[in-house]
């Protein structure tokens, strides 16, 4: 076994069996990425009556949805004053209800589907590295309440001990509403889902080129793969940060960022509690962030940006390293406890650090989660079937635009990532 397929998440759910089958005829609507995004599109519109073809070029959940550290979160990486900022109170309250709407989505998908993936709302906790950080949880908390009428509770640094077992901390914020999950087991689940509905998924079918064709009298698609052809009506790009140069359009528009996990072996209960005592989801509040978890079965699941570019077995085995290096430093406790898995995988950051759904090229498409899809990308992909089924878009990020890199300068290849590594540490150092 290879570095690479060390996911823990991996071992604890068996590959739901995908047939192989002939791609169809014709589709209504041709989904490319078999991720949360396109199985929750899948499903939707299987359920509405079209004929789907899900097109993957690996395996069911191959990308970023089964690497993902499971945290299913309230809120945007994008913080709630710079949103109101820059949308105002109507459009922020919008996209941040959608935030909250995200995580009831996965809910009732795992609920209606019975999906054993150790969905639970155990909340989440912000930890703020700082003491200038803490006020901005503060001077946050105090943000929503006012605009979006919810209460956050905020943790002073005296009481932290009841939320988390580390020193090293200036206080916290939790909110509730946030949820853990298993992420493979949950998108197995949903692609169990998607098939039960009646979309074809299809695995080893890698898109390799898209063209406007009309057929059987109506506009369309010519959707070519590694196994042939498929006319397709409408296509859903669903590929995340593993877009490619099949839609170069969105290519330019989205920065592929690495992210990395290691996983311990299993804790003792004692320990375990003492770590996390409420079994939170918990991040840190720097731009180059931590962020970790326990697992079901009481492993300290601990991940990060430890190298910028998308991984590969040397981005991996630097990350095991300098990820163990800050687990310890927050959990001096874990110093002797074996870390037994590491992996990566690659997240989709827009340059303006927000989700986007819509058209483009006269496709449909829905990228840009920046860390935070696990729900929101089953949301919106819920939500871009709907636009599909029923031709009205009605996605909380419609229409706010979709900005490329600054002078054009990016053809889709991330030359600038080692630059943007050292200015967030540079940030994290002055701010
Ligand atoms: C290490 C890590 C930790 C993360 N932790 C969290 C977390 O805790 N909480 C959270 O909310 N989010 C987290 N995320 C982000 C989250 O996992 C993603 O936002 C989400 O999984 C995106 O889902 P998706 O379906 O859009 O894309 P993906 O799951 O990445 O799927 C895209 C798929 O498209 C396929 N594809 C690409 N090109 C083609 C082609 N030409 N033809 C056919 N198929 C193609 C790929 O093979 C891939 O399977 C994390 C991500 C990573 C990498």
């Amino acid at each position: 076994m290879s570095t690479l397929e060390k996911n823990f998440w991996l071992t604890t759910v068996q590959a739901p069996e995908v047939p192989v089958r002939p791609l169809p005829d014709r589709v209504d609507v041709a989904v490319i990425g078999a991720g949360f995004t396109g199985l929750s599109a899948a499903r939707t519109l299987a359920k509405g009556g079209a004929r789907v073809a899900v097109l993957e070029a690996e395996n069911l959940g191959w990308g970023a949805s089964c690497r993902n550290g499971g945290m299913v979160l309230s809120g945007l990486k994008l913080g709630i004053p710079a949103l109101l900022k820059r949308y105002g109170h109507q459009a922020a309250k919008r996209m941040y209800a959608a935030s909250l709407e995200s995580i009831d989505c996965v809910e009732e998908i795992v609920r209606e589907q019975g999906i054993a993936c150790d969905f639970a709302r155990c909340g989440h906790l912000e930890v703020a590295c700082k003491p200038k950080h803490f006020e901005e949880f503060r001077s946050g908390a105090e943000t929503i309440e006012q605009e979006f009428g919810r209460r956050l509770k905020i943790v002073e640094k005296k009481d932290l001990r009841s939320e988390i077992g580390s020193a090293i901390y200036h206080g916290g914020i939790v909110d509730e509403a946030s949820a853990g999950v298993n992420p493979a087991r949950y998108v197995a689940g949903l692609g169990c889902a998607a098939a039960k509905a009646g979309a074809e998924i299809h695995e080893k079918t890698r898109v390799t080129g898209l063209e406007r064709a009309a057929s059987g009298g109506e506009s369309g698609w010519k959707v070519t793969t590694s196994r042939g052809a498929v006319p397709a009506k409408d296509v859903l790009v669903a590929t995340s940060g593993y877009t490619s140069g099949v839609t170069p359009s969105l290519q330019k528009k989205i920065i592929p960022i690495g992210s990395f996990i290691i996983v311990t072996d299993v804790l003792r209960r004692e320990l375990a509690r003492e770590l996390s005592p409420r079994g939170r989801m918990i991040y840190d509040s720097k731009n180059y962030l931590y962020y970790y978890r326990l697992t079901p079965d009481r492993r300290m699941l601990f991940g990060g940006r430890a190298a910028f570019f998308p991984e590969n077995e040397n981005t991996v085995r630097e990350s095991a390293r300098i990820l163990r290096e800050g687990m310890i430093r927050v959990y001096p406790q874990l110093r002797d406890v074996r870390v037994g898995f590491v992996w990566g995988g690659t997240l989709d950051f827009a340059f303006d650090i927000m989700p986007h759904a819509g058209r483009m090229d006269s496709m449909y498409f829905s990228v840009g989660y920046a860390g935070h899809g696990v729900a929101m990308a089953t949301l919106l992909g819920k939500k871009m079937a709907e636009a599909i089924l029923s031709g009205r878009d009605e996605n909380p990020f419609a229409g706010i635009g979709f900005p490329g890199a600054p002078l054009g300068l990016y053809n889709g290849n991330p030359w600038f990532l080692p630059l943007a590594g050292a200015w967030y540490k540079f940030l994290d150092w002055v701010s």
